[in-house]
């Protein structure tokens, strides 16, 4: 490829030190991919260990259990071209439902009305049909063809993003690195409110249907990042879908197959590098030596002291408290008459006084019985709750560290951070958040890691410097 440097020949790469054990912190979708790469793309059977904090694996993938039903906690829609989502429930054997729902009537509400607002669907598949024609004519009628742009926009993004599923790709030290590879690094340095205006959305389009998405799926607004609002857009299609029985059983599936070792329980509060492996200290006062180390897990709100200190950017994670309730919505608090009224998904604008960003259906098991999930940035209160639900049966308030706070233009930890086998898969949030974004780093870490090795594929390293001379043929 013009101006792309390989920098690691084989006589080096050859040269490394073979990577004997990898120990990966955290269970995640994250650390249970790179077990698995790992396992995959290497010529030899890799000792993989795996240290979770928790008792249970698949981090920030969690489900809840209300009644008889269980419900996603935190990650839940999984995109159509998530290709590695696709890839391992297939190759699990595992189930996809569809989670496009019927009956998706928004409103979008501003604190005193709706000021947007789509009819619900009735029963038959005529009136299905019927609304779903009538809720698009609507958005057209107060969206108009910036509509049209901002889905372009999004699908060209996305093209892009598909890059990363080429099967030469190159490995990259650098999230930068890897993001230039794919034409998406700009997109990480200016605000997605910048991108839309210069693409000549709609302001309206802007504060209102945009700013929903952006605080549902990030609980943020059009002040994040052009590829994370990307990536949050293309999350909000058609074609949406989610493991059935739980998205968790994606890295539990990924662990067991790779044969990995699993330590629940086991925080991980030191890594120490001496003379040539680490030294991992767990909260248990244990010790475990490993030839290479991989975190999996932002490492914002987590405290692992490392020796030699590593220096990284600061990043901090956006809190998005999630609470499940069964019961009824409160129909007067909204203006409307009955609950029936309300349309299923209720999103705001943004403005520091709403208490919530979403408030939505997850199941009607009659008119008065439904489950519902809020989001919010702050904890709602008793006198809240009780505000906007008439009925409560049952409340489960859950405060996720759910992504990062995304402030362009966006700086990145390296993923490799020593220079000898250290390495960082979460530094890629800092581009956007997701199951999917958490596996494509996984992988470019576990090809990265084998490229260092002596056992390993054998692939081009792309460092940040020689992709910025490329830049500047
Ligand atoms: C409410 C919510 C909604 C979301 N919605 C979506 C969505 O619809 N679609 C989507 O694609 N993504 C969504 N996401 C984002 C998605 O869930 C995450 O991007 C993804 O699951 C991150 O996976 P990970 O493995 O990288 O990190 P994590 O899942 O956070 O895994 C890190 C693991 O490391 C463990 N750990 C941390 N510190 C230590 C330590 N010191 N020692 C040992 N173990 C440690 C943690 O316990 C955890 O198990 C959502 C997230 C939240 C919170």
């Amino acid at each position: 490829m013009r101006g792309v440097a390989i920098v690691a020949t084989l006589a080096a790469l050859l040269a490394l030190a073979g990577a004997e054990k990898v120990c990966i912190v955290g269970s995640g979708i994250g650390g249970s991919a790179v077990s698995y790469f790992l396992q995959n793309h290497s010529v030899k059977p890799i000792d993989v260990e795996i240290y979770e904090k928790r008792n249970r694996v698949g981090g920030r993938l969690d489900r809840i259990q209300i009644g008889d039903d269980y419900f996603e906690a935190g990650g839940s829609i999984i995109a159509e071209k998530n290709m590695h989502m696709q890839n391992f429930v297939e190759l699990l054997g595992l189930k996809k439902v569809d989670t496009s729902d019927d009956d998706s009537s928004l409103g979008i509400w501003n604190g005193r009305g709706f000021i947007f607002q789509t009819v619900r669907s009735g029963d038959s598949y005529v009136t299905k049909m019927v609304t779903s024609l009538w809720n698009t004519l609507l958005l057209l009628w107060r969206y108009g063809t910036s509509l049209m742009t901002m889905q372009s926009h999004v699908s060209g993004m996305m093209e892009n993003w598909m890059k990363l599923y080429d099967e030469d790709i190159p490995v990259f030290e650098t999230a930068e690195s890897m993001l230039k590879f794919i034409g998406l690094y700009e997109p990480t340095q200016h605000t997605l409110e910048e991108d839309l205006v210069a693409k000549g959305l709609s302001r309206l389009l802007i504060d209102e249907l945009i700013t929903v998405i952006m605080r549902i799926n990030y609980g943020q607004n059009v002040s994040i990042s052009g590829l994370a609002g990307s990536v949050s857009l293309a999350g909000s299609g058609d074609d949406l879908w989610a493991v059935e029985g739980g998205n968790f059983q994606v890295p539990a599936g990924l662990i067991k197959i790779s044969n990995a070792s699993l330590y629940l329980n086991q925080e991980v509060v030191s890594v120490e590098y001496v003379e040539g492996t680490y030294k991992l200290g767990l909260a248990s006062n244990e010790r475990k030596d490993c030839d290479a180390v991989v975190i999996a897990t932002p490492l914002d709100e987590v405290s692992i002291s490392f020796t030699p200190k590593l220096k990284l950017p600061a990043r901090s994670m956006q809190h998005t408290i999630t609470t499940f309730v069964r019961g009824l919505i409160n129909p007067i608090y909204f203006g409307a008459k009955t609950a029936l009224d309300l349309p299923v998904l209720i999103g705001t604008i943004e403005d520091p006084a709403l208490p919530f960003s979403s408030v939505s259906i997850l199941k009607s098991y009659s008119a008065e019985d439904n489950v519902y999930k809020m989001f919010s940035r702050l904890t709602p209160s008793t006198v809240l709750l009780d505000q906007i639900f008439s009925k409560r049966t049952f409340t489960r308030i859950i405060d996720w560290a759910a992504y990062p706070h995304y402030e362009a233009p966006e700086q990145f930890a390296p993923i490799l951070l020593d220079g000898h086998h250290l390495y960082y898969v979460n530094t890629f949030e800092s581009a956007a958040s997701a199951m999917e974004a958490s596996a494509v780093a996984a992988k470019n870490v576990a090809r990265l890691l084998l490229s260092r090795t002596s056992g390993g594929i054998l692939s081009q390293v792309v460092r940040k410097s020689d992709l910025d001379e490329a830049a500047e043929l």
